[in-house]
């Protein structure tokens, strides 16, 4: 860890925000596959599930950084709006087609938030670098994947 304390702080919060758009994420990508209705059901259902796990092992990664760096993860789920005001997109309409492009726009947002997250640790700290590259280019594949589908539709 070679941050100045300032920063560490700085980088704590930004962490806190990621770790709430995640777990936010996480809920509507299960919740969605709960109630879509419509083309590529299956399909859809099963893609969902499978970000709904991926997006839940984002948040177990940033807690542990977290934590590691002498914070606390965001500790009441009221919380993780405050940190993540834009982070929730309620499945109000079930079609697969909404969903999909609804995560297709919360994933495009997370892959713009852990960019900025890459540009504010520059060379900081090694280890928080490759791990948040490595979430973002989960994001990317998740945004490809959703993408995929919407296309056949
Ligand atoms: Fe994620
Ligand atoms: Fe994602
Ligand atoms: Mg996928």
């Amino acid at each position: 860890m070679c941050c100045a304390a300032n920063k560490n702080k700085e980088l704590i919060k930004l962490l806190q925000r990621a770790y709430s758009e995640e777990l936010l994420a996480s809920y509507q990508y299960w919740l969605g596959a709960q109630v879509a209705e419509g083309a590529c059901l299956d399909e859809t259902k099963s893609e969902l599930l499978e970000h709904y796990e991926e997006e839940f092992e984002h948040a177990k990664l940033l807690s542990d950084k977290i934590i590691a760096l002498g914070g606390s993860p965001v500790i009441t789920p009221r919380e993780w709006y405050d940190h993540a005001p834009e982070g929730f997109a309620a499945p109000s309409d079930p079609q697969t087609k909404t969903l999909l492009e609804q995560n297709i726009k919360g994933e495009q947002g997370a892959i713009g938030f852990y960019n900025e997250i890459l540009e504010f640790l520059g060379e900081c700290d090694c280890s928080t670098y490759k791990m948040i590259e490595q979430i973002r280019n989960d994001e990317i594949k998740h945004e490809e994947d959703l993408t995929g589908i919407l296309n056949k539709l």
